[in-house]
């Protein structure tokens, strides 16, 4: 049976889990370094990524998180997990927040607003249509959600979704990077895969369509040709 880490510090990795039993996979939590050693790929869950980190940090995981992001072992982050992956993270109560890294953009925390601003929609992913098929659209449950401001040019762009003016903190206006964003009729990225790297700001597991799990699946098969493009390096102008 394969096998799939899934990083079990705090948030939904129960619900990961329960959707790769869906698809006949093993779910194995992940709580200490050497135990990614015994894994191929890795979900890091959503939750709350402040929380998150500093357990991270008490458990030492950073380090072996980043390896395994930058050995180019496919790796996907769902909402707070997202924050984790991104190079940057900005937004409220983001200050000095330790993050794993590897993904090539700007996230900002909380850019949906708080709890009480959670929602569900309809998103357009033509990219997990062509791979996995099943209907036109992809039900997002947006819970706290982060949005991506901007991404590398090694970033694929796989959905993003209309700025809704209500859902947008205006108190946040002045964040470097989404001014431009929160603008009427302007979008925000929320899914992306970067090589091994495939990142969401919405949570599939909340769902029972394991279309985004079984693409995630058959990364893993891509690997060894993608690796190398993994790690974008800035560009030399
Ligand atoms: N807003 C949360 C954070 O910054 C993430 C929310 C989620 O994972 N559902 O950690």
């Amino acid at each position: 049976m394969a096998v799939v880490g899934v990083l079990a510090l705090q948030g939904s990795f129960n619900e990961h889990i329960a959707a790769l039993k869906r698809l006949g996979v093993k779910g194995v939590e992940i709580r200490k370094p050497e135990q990614l050693l015994t894994v191929n790929s890795l979900i890091i869950p959503g939750g709350e990524s402040t929380t998150m980190a500093k357990l991270a940090e008490a458990f030492n995981l950073f380090p072996a998180l980043r390896e395994f992001v930058q050995m180019g072992k496919p790796v996907w982050g769902t909402c707070a997990g997202l924050i984790f992956l991104a190079n940057k993270a900005t937004g409220q109560k983001t200050g000095g927040q330790e993050l794993v890294g590897g993904l090539d953009c700007t996230v900002h925390r909380n850019f949906f607003g708080s709890q009480i601003q959670s929602f569900e929609t309809e998103l357009l992913v033509p990219e997990l249509v062509s791979k996995e098929g099943g209907p036109e659209t992809f039900r997002g449950v947006f819970i706290r959600a982060p949005g991506i401001l901007n991404v590398g040019p090694g970033v694929q762009v796989l959905a993003d979704y209309p700025v809704p003016s209500d859902k947008v903190l205006s108190s946040d206006s002045s964040v470097e990077g989404k001014k431009e964003n929160a603008e009427e009729g302007s979008k925000v990225i929320v899914a992306v895969r970067q090589g091994n790297i495939l990142a969401t700001a919405f949570h599939p597991e909340l769902t029972a369509d394991t279309r985004w799990h079984s693409y995630f699946l058959k990364m893993e098969s891509l690997v060894g040709k993608e690796a190398s493009s993994s790690i974008v390096p800035e560009q030399v102008t």
